[in-house]
This record gives structure tokens, sequence and C-alpha cells, in this order.
């Protein structure tokens, strides 16, 4: 999830949110709003206004912790979380890599729920040390607040649960399945087929309410439920693809044979001299011995026509120390994490001092097809 607002860092963990987060906080606190004005009649517009956007607050607090939780469980068994993002549906925690065995993916998976479910009973409990009674209508703003937020936890929780991958529920699916069976594999393709299932259901049930007269609400459960659909599929492509690359190094994919060009050369000589009639897509640039850095169509893509005879490759290629290079040895899974990362489609592979080549996506995805084709 790119596009997002940063917020700073928390337990060292980037916090981002995501721009449909603001459109759903101002739906929040709208129609919170409408809702304390029909039960307290009594408050001011400015009370109403401010507890509801106190609550809304709060409210990207409790989410920000069930996030939070999922990735300090993933820190204590050894996996990194890049970033954390809010968006439209709840948050995401981008963890570094899938964890290793069932029982990580179940610890990392229940922490979120188990939060939420921690922070609702919390909320509700203190309610109810006030006064506060199941059925009754909160009166002071401070209740209210906490009544709501105690019940959007406890929900929050058991949507979670719901046993579709990647929900949190899917994953413990997953995790259990991967226990008994003993094949990670088969875990996530079952725990997959699952989770399309619950979206369909989703899906089916939005529509089915949607022509009942439910009108948007319909239109959202349905919204839902293809949102789930996606994130099933890319998640399971997204593990497939580890558990096919797991023992393959990037001096398994790359390529050696990189085109050395000297970087006096003017990008329109470049262009008609070497990148037209080689085919190739990269090319390292040298200059008295040294290697400075690399230059793919990307970057002439970049560069108006009628300055290439007056630009060198020198000017416009991407420099080597600014490049996050790899090692030969390097698994292709990590290679491809840090493409993703820095969005770039190659990387240098670097071997103490010496460049030994270069690896790129089409490499990987080639790799991917050969071995498919032998397979078969
Ligand atoms: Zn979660």
């Amino acid at each position: 999830m790119h596009s997002s607002i940063r917020l700073g860092r928390i337990f060292g963990i980037e916090v981002g949110l995501h721009y449909s987060w603001l459109l759903i906080a101002l739906l929040i606190t709208l129609s919170l709003t409408t809702q304390f004005q029909e039960t307290h009649k009594n408050w001011s517009g400015e009370l109403v206004w401010t507890t509801a956007l106190m609550t809304a607050l709060l409210f990207f607090a409790t989410l920000l912790a069930h996030e939070l939780s999922h990735a300090l469980v993933a820190r204590s068994r050894g996996l990194t979380t890049r970033a954390i993002t809010l968006f439209a549906l709840g948050g995401v925690a981008q963890i570094e890599k899938e964890p290793q065995d069932p029982k990580s993916e179940f610890w990392v998976g229940i922490a979120g729920p188990i939060a939420s479910v921690v922070i609702g009973a919390l909320a509700l409990g203190l309610c109810y040390a006030a006064g506060w009674r199941l059925s009754a209508t909160p009166q002071t703003p401070l209740i209210t607040m906490l009544v709501w937020l105690g019940y959007i936890n406890l929900l929050l929780a058991a949507f979670n649960l719901i046993p579709g991958f990647p929900l949190d529920g899917g994953r413990v699916l997953r995790a259990v399945i991967w226990w008994i069976t003993k094949d990670g594999t088969r875990a996530t393709e079952l725990a997959a087929r699952v989770g399309q299932f619950v979206a369909l259901c989703f899906i089916a049930v939005g529509i089915f309410r949607f022509f009942g007269g439910a009108g948007l609400g319909g239109l959202w459960i349905a919204f839902i439920g293809w949102f789930l659909m996606q994130a099933a599929g890319s998640s399971y492509a997204q593990v497939r693809l580890s558990a096919e690359l797991r023992n393959v190094r990037v001096s398994d994919v790359m390529t050696r044979d990189c085109v050395t060009v000297d970087g006096n050369l003017n990008v329109q000589t470049f262009v008609e001299e070497h990148l037209l009639r080689s085919g190739k897509r990269c090319f390292v640039v040298e200059q008295n011995g040294q290697i400075l850095g690399i230059v793919t169509p990307h970057e002439i893509k970049n560069l108006e026509r009628p300055r290439w005879p007056f630009t060198t490759l020198h000017d416009i290629m991407r420099p080597l120390d600014a490049l996050h290079t790899v090692s030969p040895s390097t698994p292709v899974m990590e290679a491809l994490e840090t493409m993703g990362r820095d969005d770039v489609n190659q990387l240098p592979v670097v071997n103490g001092n010496h460049l030994d080549g270069i690896i790129t996506r089409a490499n990987v995805l080639q790799f991917l097809q050969t071995r498919a084709e032998l397979s078969r």
C-alpha cells in the first residue's frame, strides 16, 4: 500500500495512513454525530461534535494497537515489520517474511484479535464499574465514548476472526492445518479456498441485501467481499511464490553478461548503438575502469528526446552507491523484497568489490516459467 501519509514511528515501526482512511474517519465521525444527537437530546452541538471526534480518534488508536500487537509478536519470533498502514477497511501490518513455522503463524495471527478483545473488555468493564448497565443508554460523554469503543473493538475482533485467509482468522486456520498436515503449501491452499468462499458469501449477502432494500449498507458488504476475494488471491500467490523460491539464490537466476558502456557516451549514441542493437536491458556504466552505476530503458524514458545528444550516460545513470546491492548468495525472495521496497526492477549483484552481474524481475519470471515447463 503506497500512497499514504506518514505519521511517524512507534517501536521503530513506520506508521502511515492511507488516504482512504480519511474518508472513513469522516464517515465515522458524521455517523457518530447523528447517533449522539439522537440519544442525547440535551447535549449541545459542540459537545456532540467533540465527543464524536474524540471517539473516532480513539478508535484509530485502538486499530493501531491491534496492528502493533501483530507486529510485536512477529518481532518476538524474529520477523520484522516494515510498516503499519491504516486504510478504509482497517489496518495492515506489513511483515517482511512469511512465518516459517505454524506456531509463529498462529501467534502472530491471533495477537491482533486478542488485543481488540482485551481493549473491548477493558472499555466495557470500566463503564460497568462506573455504573453503566448493558442495555442502558450511557449518559456522560466519557461513558458514551467508552461504550462505543468497547463494542466496536469486540466487533473488530469478531470480524478479523472470520476464517478467511488473509484475515487473522484465516491465518490462524492456516496455522492449524499446517500444524496438523505438516504441509505449509497445502495449508495455504486450503485457507485461501476458505477465504474465497467467505468472500463469495459476503458478496452474495451484500447483493441480496441491496436488492432487498438495504441500499448502501448492502453494497458495502459486497465491497468488503470483493476486497477479501482480491486479498485471498494475491496472498495465496505471494505464499506460493515464496515456497517456489525458497531455496533459490540470486546466483541461480542473475544475468552475468551485462554490457559495459562508457559514462562519457551521449544518450543518443547509446540508444542507437547499444540499447536497440543488443536487445539487452541492463548496462553497466564505467569510467576510467571504475564501475559507477547502471542504466536501463527506464532512465532514458525520463529524458526528453531533444536532450539525448547533449546528455551523457553519467548524468542519467543510477549511481551504484544509491542502489541497494545483493550478493550472489542472497535468497531470490529477499532480492524481490528489496526491489519492491525501492520500487526498482533490477539490482546490481556485487561480490566483494566486484560487480558480478544484475538480477531483474524478468530473470525471476523466466526462472519460474522454465521450472513450470519442466515439471509438466
Ligand atoms: Zn489483525
